[in-house]
């Protein structure tokens, strides 16, 4: 049992991303102090959602510099803190140098957050953001686990620098995180596995691999027919909440699957279909598995033959219930995350009318 002192000072690393800007929003809405270590502390363009929040809430935003290769720049960020919810890492399924780009950044940063964890007193928790992609690799896989279905006790076994390297990032830095909790005794770790995250960010401006792929929804990209990708969608505000009540849940322990709902591109595409119509370029039908092999590694060299082979057209299926029980998490309808995040890059002139 971890008991987290509300008055302590919450650290999140990442708190320009797209997640971690949620995570940020509901601890000052519930009045924390947060400590942001970020890139650019001098930026205030790039901070200024983050301060109109602060600036409507009773919380308390500081920033401190700090970057994820940097040995010893999340020291000072730390002083005090009970609580360090460590989200930063590099979410980009297209790289150059996945060593260099992903492993790097995951592994070392997460190694560097936890040395400081390890130098800094105040600290009786860590919550970390992990992924699915840590638990499986490609959707081939989950039908041979028991009952066809992902659960907390896996590891994904096939991903490496040449296949889903983004995935193999996550899987390391997540057990670099466990072995080092593991030999001391002072802070616990939990982490948060979520599946693919959708719903509008905290800025119009939100980049990211979750926007991308929401906007080629609407930008006629898929015109000619959506891939049927079979994946497990969840809100970036549930997930937020789930990072906030993994904090301060004092049982909390272990890993936690959190994603809303075993889904896929051609569901999206109706549910977004139905609420917009036709007014956009929302794929209307699903393209043949055989010409997205065909010509998927040209358009995306994330989209290789293998990849393709072994997800597209095959279920997703993953157990949320630990998240519900013991994170009392209650996940929002996806059609409301779906048009909420669709509407915000309407309103924010990324998808335009036909
Ligand atoms: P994001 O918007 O790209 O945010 C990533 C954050 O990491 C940014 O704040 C970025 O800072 C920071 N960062 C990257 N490299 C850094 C470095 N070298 N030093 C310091 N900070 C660095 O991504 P996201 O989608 O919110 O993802 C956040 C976390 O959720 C990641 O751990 C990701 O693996 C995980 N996750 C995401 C999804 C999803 O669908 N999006 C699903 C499962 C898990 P800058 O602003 O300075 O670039």
């Amino acid at each position: 049992m971890t008991q987290i002192n509300p008055m302590a000072p919450v650290m999140v690393t990442g708190a320009t991303g797209y997640l971690a800007g949620h995570v940020v929003k509901q601890l000052l809405e519930a009045g924390h102090t947060v400590h942001a270590p970020v890139r650019s502390p001098d930026n205030a363009d790039k901070l200024k959602y983050l301060n109109a929040i602060a600036a409507g809430t009773q919380g308390q935003i500081k920033y401190f510099k700090a970057d994820l290769l940097d040995e010893g720049s999340y020291n000072e960020a730390m002083a005090g803190c009970e609580l360090v919810i460590h989200t930063a890492s590099p979410f980009f399924l297209k790289v150059k140098d996945p060593q260099k780009d992903l492993i790097e950044p995951a592994v070392n940063g997460t190694r560097n957050v936890l040395n400081a964890v390890n130098a800094t007193d105040s600290v009786k928790r860590v919550v970390l953001t992990s992924s699915m992609a840590a638990i499986y690799t490609d959707n081939t896989e989950i039908a041979k686990k028991p009952g066809g279905v992902l659960t907390e006790e896996f590891w994904n076994e096939t991903a490496s620098l040449t296949h889903s390297p983004y995935a193999f990032s996550k899987k390391l830095a997540e057990q670099e995180a466990w072995k080092m909790m593991k030999a001391q005794d002072r802070w616990d770790l939990v982490t948060i596995n979520p599946s693919f995250l959708l719903g509008p960010g905290i800025s119009p401006e939100t980049q990211g691999e979750s926007y991308s792929v929401m906007t080629q929804f609407g930008d006629g990209q898929l015109a000619t027919g959506v891939p049927d990708f079979r994946v497990g969608v969840v809100d970036v505000r549930d997930v937020a909440m789930a990072h906030v009540r993994a904090g301060f849940t004092p049982a909390a322990e272990g890993r936690h699957i959190t994603s809303g709902y075993d889904s896929g591109f051609p569901e999206m595409a109706k549910m977004l279909r139905d609420e917009f119509g036709d007014k956009y370029g929302i794929p209307k039908s699903t393209a043949p598995k055989f010409l997205i092999w065909l010509f998927g590694p040209m358009i995306n060299a994330a989209l290789t033959r293998t990849v393709v082979s072994r997800n597209v057209g095959v279920d997703f299926k993953a157990d949320n219930s630990k998240s519900v029980r013991e994170l009392g998490m209650e996940y929002r309808p996806m059609e409301t995350t779906l048009v909420e995040h669709f509407q915000d890059l309407v309103d924010s002139g990324r998808i335009k009318a036909k």
